[in-house]
């Protein structure tokens, strides 16, 4: 008998050495914050909320009776909402009514998408570092993850060509990719698009782009690799409001692509959660076609350039080495040239060292691979927070230069 919570457990390195499995690393380093005291730059979530029309809208909702089960698929004006906004902005034609999917936010999105469409003959391949719950999802599918890594370059963290073609196999099923990127904050530009395309062709694989922080990029355009010659036919374009908008807890998420991928997306969705959101859905639905609420978030990417910088600055006077990102929410810094080898350890001991929480990269690495030893002292910190609080984290960061 194999249990599949082992499976995850180790595949995300949650199992502790008794055995037991742990609380992921953003519900671990929170609670750290919490008892600490120390200032939160783990986890990844605004300390200011969406607009304000925005939650007036599911308010009304509510109050107007959308209470009950929504349909399956999402509701008719979410879904045409959804399809307007890949129009808008990419230029992509897409059916409301058979190739979208109205999600429980990204991660139900991507659960259901890698357990519909992968088992255990098949390969998974993310870039590395990635995000946590991919490595779970493949797991609970019973297929076997492979990564070509982000390297950091004096361009920031870049795809390497050579690594990528190597990490393609014949059980290559998918291709889970991620841009704008978490934890590196990578945009992927063009020519490195075309390139995941041509390997996905090339080996006939689907592509899951997961595309939460679309609207939060720093000069730089966001291309979804569905744009790219004969890609929309194989691939699956995941997003979500909670970070377009600033309502992380709502979960809402969406998934578009081929109807007949979309039905296998569902089938397995059914099960998952059903449905869910029902208030939340026209309120999103409002957002996606609001021009001022595209406004306000033309303002927050542009206030997220800002605080970027701020943090980068703050951790470069720290003795830090930063990669500044091209969008997200995460900047990520080597700590070793202050002398800490171990990032895991870094940010155990942060709270006490500085009064600052951070994530560890190798969170989003795996044990052994080249990236993880790449990785080893670096640590992720968001600046999704109020410009007084990344103040103040900046001056306490500044006790460990
Ligand atoms: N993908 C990435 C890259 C993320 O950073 C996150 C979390 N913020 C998610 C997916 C999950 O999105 P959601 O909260 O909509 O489920
Ligand atoms: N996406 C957020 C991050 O990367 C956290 C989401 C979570 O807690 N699962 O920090």
């Amino acid at each position: 008998m194999t249990s599949r919570w082992r499976d995850v457990a180790h595949a995300t390195g949650l199992l502790a050495d008794d055995g037991t499995p742990r609380a992921t690393i953003f519900a671990e380093m929170s609670a750290l914050a919490v008892r600490t005291g120390a200032i939160n730059l783990g986890q990844g979530f605004p300390d200011v909320d969406g607009p304000a029309s925005v939650a007036d809208a599911a308010r009304a909702a509510i109050a107007d009776g959308a209470n009950q089960y929504p349909p399956g698929p999402g509701i008719p004006a979410l879904r045409h909402a959804i399809a307007d906004h890949q129009r808008r902005h990419y230029g992509l034609v897409v059916d409301p009514d058979r190739e979208v999917l109205v999600t429980t936010g990204a991660t139900e999105a991507l659960a259901a998408a890698v357990l519909a469409l992968v088992g255990p003959a098949d390969e998974v391949l993310t870039l590395e570092p990635f995000y946590d719950s991919y490595a779970a999802v493949i797991a609970m599918a019973g297929a076997t993850h492979t990564t070509a890594p982000l390297a950091a370059t004096p361009d920031g963290f870049r795809l390497d060509e050579a690594a990528l073609t190597a990490a393609f196999t014949d059980r290559t099923r998918l291709v889970l990719l991620n841009t704008p990127h978490n934890p590196t904050g990578t945009v992927l530009t063009p020519d490195e698009l075309a390139v995941v395309a041509r390997l996905a062709r090339q080996h006939d694989a689907i592509v899951v782009t997961d595309e939460v922080y679309e609207h939060l990029t720093f000069g730089v355009p966001h291309v979804p690799i569905a744009t790219l010659a004969d890609m929309a036919e194989r691939t699956l374009t995941i997003s979500s409001a909670g970070k377009t908008l600033s309502f992380t807890g709502w979960k809402v998420g969406w998934v578009h692509g081929p109807a007949h991928l979309v039905d296998a997306v569902r089938t397995v969705k059914q099960f998952l959660t059903y449905v869910s959101g029902a208030p939340f859905q026209p309120a999103v639905a409002f957002a996606l076609g609001d021009p001022g609420v595209q406004a306000w978030v033309d303002e927050l990417a542009a206030s997220l350039a800002r605080r970027r910088d701020l943090l980068c600055d703050g951790l470069t006077a720290a003795g830090f080495d930063v990669v500044r990102p091209d969008g997200t929410y995460f900047v990520l810094a080597d700590a070793s040239r202050l002398g800490h080898g171990d990032g895991a350890a870094l940010c155990r001991d942060l709270p006490s060292l500085a009064g600052v929480v951070g994530v560890p990269v190798s969170a989003f690495t795996r044990a052994g691979s080249s990236a993880d030893s790449a990785l080893a002292s670096w640590v992720r910190f968001t600046f999704v927070k109020r410009d007084e609080v990344l103040h103040e984290a900046v001056a306490r960061l500044q006790r460990l230069a």
